[in-house]
């Protein structure tokens, strides 16, 4: 039998999940295919190891679409400064959210608690299905619709397929959709510590010589979570660390800027690569997420960016339903690959131009790096300019 519907996303991850909010409060009948069986559960007792910092403008979207409530119901942080240094040297920068009369410059958030949140909200909309335990394994652009083969067999048809499946995106790659892709020979050991001293709900990076590591300040005010980027030898040697010898080797990472760090999680690591489709749009397929585009985790910007991607097309798919247009046509979608690539790629190359200036440790690059850095620190104008455009609002 095959089912229909006008939208089908493959993929039930944060952005999968937002995109079919969207959809469905556009005015289409949506359907969701996750490879999942079921998505991580949000516990009260147990922070999630994945957790990421939260723009001011995903924080909107997700309230626009009811969502937030239900995020901050079960645990959320605020940061209200961020504090940035150079291991090797003396430059600094510290940004205050009372500097640009914020309450906050964004918020650490679980990823297992916006899943759980967007299911709540998702569960009100009778317009979305979700199906879980199977993967989209292939699809056939028609005059008309999509097929989409499942692999337990079963076909549906819709308007518009949007991949939203993730980093090694199946989709993408059966559409013949390049990628422009770089490795940042870094991976990120992700962890939860408790620190010694309060995290003051600041969120702190020191750039080490092989590497940021990040301090992500948690609900509880000795709570953080770390991400911490270094190339994949020195990434195994951590893993490799007993706890105690690890909270060492972190203490004296950090410079022991909040007193002893002591880990109190299993340690993950993720390797890092910068992935940007060449483009987002197939027949009758959309790139999300993921799927479109990966980045370093040191600005924190891979799911803020995706996020802003689903914000534009919710505006294409308002303007197609009120239109009456056809979803899936290029002419329809392209507005939104426009409004977007661009943003995305200057993006990208901000944070590898990051990545790679404090990755330089030749004197006279260090000297101009620690110069500029604290140049910056004292010129307020251009500092609320960054602070602002950090929390997507510009
Ligand atoms: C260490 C680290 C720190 C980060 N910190 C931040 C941060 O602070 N701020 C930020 O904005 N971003 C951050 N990011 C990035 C962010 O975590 C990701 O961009 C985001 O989680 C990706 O979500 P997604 O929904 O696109 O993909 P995923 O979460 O990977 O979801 C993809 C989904 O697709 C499903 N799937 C796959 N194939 C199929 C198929 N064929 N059919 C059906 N379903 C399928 C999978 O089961 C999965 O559920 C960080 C990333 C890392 C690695």
């Amino acid at each position: 039998m095959t089912v229909q519907s006008e939208v089908l996303i493959a993929g039930a991850g944060v952005v999968g999940l937002t995109t079919a909010a969207v959809a469905a409060r556009a005015g289409f009948s949506v359907t969701v295919i996750d490879a999942r069986a079921a998505p991580t559960p949000w516990q009260r007792e147990r922070y999630d190891q994945r957790v990421v910092a939260l723009t001011r403008a995903s924080q909107r979207l997700l309230q626009q679409l009811g969502a937030w409530d239900g995020i901050a119901l079960r645990r959320v942080s605020p940061y209200t400064a961020m504090q940035v240094w150079d291991g090797q040297g003396s430059g600094s920068i510290r940004f205050a959210a009372a500097d640009i009369g914020e309450p906050d410059l964004g918020h650490i958030v679980e990823l297992s608690a916006i899943e759980a949140a967007l299911l709540s909200v998702l569960q009100q909309q009778p317009a979305v299905t979700l199906r879980r335990a199977c993967k989209v394994s292939a699809a056939q652009a028609e005059a008309d619709a999509t097929v989409v083969s499942l692999d337990d067999g079963q076909t549906l048809r819709a308007k518009l397929l949007i991949a939203a499946d993730g980093a090694q995106s199946g989709l993408r790659e059966a559409a013949g959709i390049a990628l422009t892709e770089h490795d940042y020979d870094h991976h990120a050991l992700v962890a939860q510590i408790h620190c010694e001293r309060p995290h003051q709900q600041t969120a702190w990076q020191r750039f080490t010589e092989h590497g940021p590591l990040a301090l992500l300040p948690l609900a509880e005010p000795q709570q953080c979570s770390i991400v911490w980027s270094q190339p994949p030898a020195q990434t195994e040697a951590m893993l490799a660390l007993n706890d105690e010898d690890f909270s060492a080797a972190l203490t004296r990472a950090f410079e022991a800027r909040l007193g002893a760090l002591t880990v109190q999680s299993a340690r993950l690591s993720f390797p890092l690569k910068m992935r940007h489709a060449d483009r987002y749009l197939g027949e009758r397929l959309l790139l999300l997420g993921d799927a479109a585009h990966t980045m370093h985790p040191l600005a924190g910007q891979g799911l803020n960016l995706s996020l802003a991607d689903v914000a534009a097309l919710a505006t294409v798919l308002e303007t197609a339903k009120r239109r009456q247009l056809d979803p899936g046509l290029l002419s329809v979608l392209r507005p939104f690959e426009r409004a977007r690539r661009a943003d995305n790629s200057a993006m990208l190359a901000l944070v590898g131009g990051f990545k790679n200036l404090f990755a330089r440790s030749e004197l006279p690059v260090v000297l101009a790096r620690n110069v500029g850095m604290s140049l910056l620190d004292r010129h307020g104008y251009a500092k609320s300019w960054i602070s602002r455009r950090a929390l997507g609002l510009r």
